[in-house]
């Protein structure tokens, strides 16, 4: 059986190998590095476009949750995204450059899976296909997809944050130390500020020059994900209880805990390129290196990417999708950012989730994700009816409430119900080995 995949981000990767692992014929198509996107900066299949994070692995956090389910699940992007790990306390960062180059070798040296360069501009509703164009979905791509699915446009901003070069900090005002001393060894840089250079740091974010949205970005922010500049004019203080929060980052010499301090994250293996943690804006990229050269650690920083802002297209997907996340009425089905799953992790898993749908069709059988699972809430709030539908983050919200906990355990039954629902489902049933 044959089917097209439409986007070789996370989510079209995660279908793709997952498909043709399944032993389906797979057309992959991605339309880098021939068209460009507003955020992706190479042709390399599953591209990182912001942070290099894939958040928390703690199975006490959300993230660190979804993270197992995805392995238990036999997720291929997930496997390949912890050979490629980069140290960063109980996270999950990656070297995104190797990441995106074992996907490559994956996709392309799976027998069943054709690579075309190609941007595809039309859809056949009567073609099985998963479309995973992500959040830059291409202009005519999404105005074959909303003719389809003829539903108003949605979209809103997603931000991304600066990279800075080691070798510029000046590391006499920085200090290593993960919050809470968590992790083996300390694997980011906080640049502290005093409580006088934190004012005017965000006296100056406030007045900062900011790039103007485009006329058909008139949309709203992510408040998951919003600039820093917008945090400052939500007031004095925001920036350090948000992203510049120097709880439990005690300088190790002096004992004491900063005013405030911005993180750095290693952005690659060699540790060469550090991610300001938090730090998405939309200040000019000239205003950018003017204002962060007030933070003393920051004062002759390179910057190997400034922080940027663009569109992030998604559709309505309780209006549109079946929870097989197919579109009502046809066989295409979509995966990734496109549903409103926001977040790497969610894109990975819900092209994991689309294929699972897909091979049980195949097979003339249904299949059913628990709801206690992390991919079975996250779907059934992707597809349950929702009138002020908006793109998510998996969380423990989505998942059922555990009836007989307390506040304090609540997190860790709604774990355990997620746990016992695993012990007997499979993803791909007949193939799938016992964990
Ligand atoms: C600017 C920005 C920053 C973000 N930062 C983060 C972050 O830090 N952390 C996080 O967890 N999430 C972040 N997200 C959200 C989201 O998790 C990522 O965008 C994620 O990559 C989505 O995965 P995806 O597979 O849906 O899309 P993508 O990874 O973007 O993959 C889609 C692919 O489809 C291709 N494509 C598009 N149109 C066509 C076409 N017509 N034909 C062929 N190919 C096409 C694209 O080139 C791309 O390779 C960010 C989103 C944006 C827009």
């Amino acid at each position: 059986m044959k089917i097209k995949i439409i986007g070789g981000g996370l989510a079209g990767c995660e279908a793709a190998l997952q498909l043709a692992d399944q032993g389906m014929d797979v057309d992959l198509w991605e339309m880098r590095p021939r068209v460009e996107t507003p955020a992706h900066k190479t042709g390399n299949l599953a591209e990182l476009v912001c942070s290099n994070s894939f958040k928390g692995l703690g199975l006490t956090s959300a993230h660190g949750l979804f993270k197992e389910e995805l392995k238990r699940m036999g997720s291929r992007l997930l496997a390949l995204a912890m050979e490629a790990r980069v140290p960063a306390g109980e996270s999950l960062a990656i070297d995104r450059e190797m990441f995106s180059n074992a996907v490559g070798q994956a996709i392309e040296n799976h027998p069943r899976i054709r690579l075309h360069r190609e941007e595809v501009q039309t859809l056949d509703p009567q073609e099985l296909t998963v479309v995973a164009t992500g959040p830059l979905s291409s202009d005519k791509l999404t105005q074959a997809l909303f003719a389809l699915i003829g539903s108003e446009k949605l979209y809103f901003f997603d931000s991304i944050a600066p990279v800075v070069e080691l070798d510029s900090l000046d590391m006499e005002q920085v200090f290593a130390k993960n919050r809470w001393d968590k992790g083996e060894a300390p694997d980011f840089l906080n640049c502290p500020l005093d409580k006088d250079a934190y004012f005017a740091f965000v006296e100056a974010l406030v007045a900062a020059d900011t790039v103007e949205p485009k006329p058909f970005e008139k949309g709203q922010l992510f408040e998951g994900c919003l600039p820093v500049e917008e945090m400052a004019r939500r007031g004095k203080e925001t920036l350090r209880y948000g992203p510049m929060r120097p709880i439990g980052l005690r300088h190790p010499e002096t004992g004491k805990t900063p005013f405030a301090v911005i993180q750095l994250r290693a952005e690659n293996r060699e540790k060469t390129l550090y991610n300001m943690v938090g730090f998405q804006t939309r200040l000019k990229w000239g205003t950018q290196k003017k204002i962060f050269a007030m933070v003393p650690a920051l004062k002759e920083a390179a910057f190997a990417r400034f922080g940027a802002m663009h569109r992030n297209t998604f559709i309505n997907s309780p209006q549109v999708l079946e929870p097989s996340l197919r579109i009502k009425g046809t066989r295409i089905y979509c995966a990734g950012q496109l549903t409103g799953a926001e977040g790497y992790t969610e894109a990975v898993g819900t092209g994991l989730y689309a294929a699972s749908m897909i091979v049980a069709e195949a097979r003339g059988k249904t299949l059913e994700w628990p709801e206690t699972t992390c991919l079975g809430s996250l779907t059934r709030h992707l597809t349950f009816p929702n009138p002020d539908f908006q793109p998510m983050n998996f969380n423990f919200g989505l998942l059922p409430k555990a009836l007989d906990a307390g506040k304090k355990d609540k997190k860790s039954k709604q774990a355990e119900a997620c746990f016992a629902a695993l012990e007997n489902f499979r993803a791909f049933p007949e193939k799938m080995p016992a964990p």
